[in-house]
């Protein structure tokens, strides 16, 4: 049984005041005896902010990006080390903007991923396809290649370790959302390419979907088998959105 995993991307928003009183909104806001595994991945400023005013509620923090290096002259960057010391559980990694405006490659998520799980975090490894690709009949093609490559460098314990998040870049703060059968068509693709690496991971990775989840198209996304999950940008900067979802899994 997978745990449904609800995961706040705030991207580049938020300011000490907005944070708390979003925050603050969000842990009040929980249904009684929520079992919902609840996330907010904030920009590393206010990881700390998180770990003060979360710390002692059911509501996990993590960033949303991570260094694929140690330590040392990388300017700008924040280290898998740094985060957990910020009390992080989970990094996103391979975000599509990070792909698109950083040129991030599959390779270089790949070592971001090793490094976040040699720190015990957890990486939301994201993955999607193009409007563009996916009129090309590429998608299984894109983000089967996405995956492959994280695939290639960890062993078949550490795959059952990540968390994947199909996030098809059309439908990212567009309002456009796949249709429920096309989430769930890519998120069975992708359990089936785990499935080669190990069974185990096949069962127990969460694939989560991503791209203008908001609480009108929740509950249909979550209904479907293989989708255990949201990552969630613009609903997840308004409480009452947020909350919204979780309450629809
Ligand atoms: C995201 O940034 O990961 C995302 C899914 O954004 P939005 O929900 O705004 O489409």
């Amino acid at each position: 049984m997978r745990r449904t995993l609800i995961a706040g991307n705030w991207k580049m928003n938020g300011s000490f005041s907005a944070n708390r009183a979003l925050l603050t909104d969000i842990i009040a806001g929980l249904p009684d005896g929520n079992s919902i595994e609840t996330l907010v991945c904030a920009p590393a400023p206010y990881l700390a902010q998180c770990a003060e005013v979360l710390g002692k509620t059911p509501v996990k923090w993590g960033a949303q990006d991570v260094s694929a290096h140690i330590k040392g002259a990388f300017t700008g960057e924040v280290s898998a080390t740094m985060l957990a010391d910020c009390q992080c559980k989970y990094v996103i990694v391979g975000h599509s903007e990070r792909r698109a405006y950083h040129a991030e490659s599959n390779e270089l998520v790949a070592q971001k991923v090793v490094q976040a799980l040699s720190e015990k975090l957890t990486p939301v490894v994201c993955v999607g396809e193009t409007l563009e690709q996916r009129e090309g009949g590429a998608t299984n093609a894109i983000v089967g290649a996405q995956l492959q490559v994280v695939l290639d460098v960890l062993s078949a314990e550490q795959v059952s370790e990540i968390v994947l998040a199909y996030e098809p870049v059309w439908a990212i703060g567009t309002g456009k959302t796949a249709t429920p059968q096309m989430a769930q068509d890519v998120h069975a693709f992708l359990r089936g390419q785990l499935s080669v690496k190990s069974a185990e991971a096949a069962n127990t990775v969460r694939i989560l979907y991503g791209g203008s989840m908001k609480p009108e198209n929740a509950k249909e996304l979550l209904a479907m088998a293989d989708i255990d999950g949201g990552l969630i940008g613009g609903a997840a900067l308004k409480a009452a959105d947020f909350l919204a979802i979780i309450s629809a899994c």
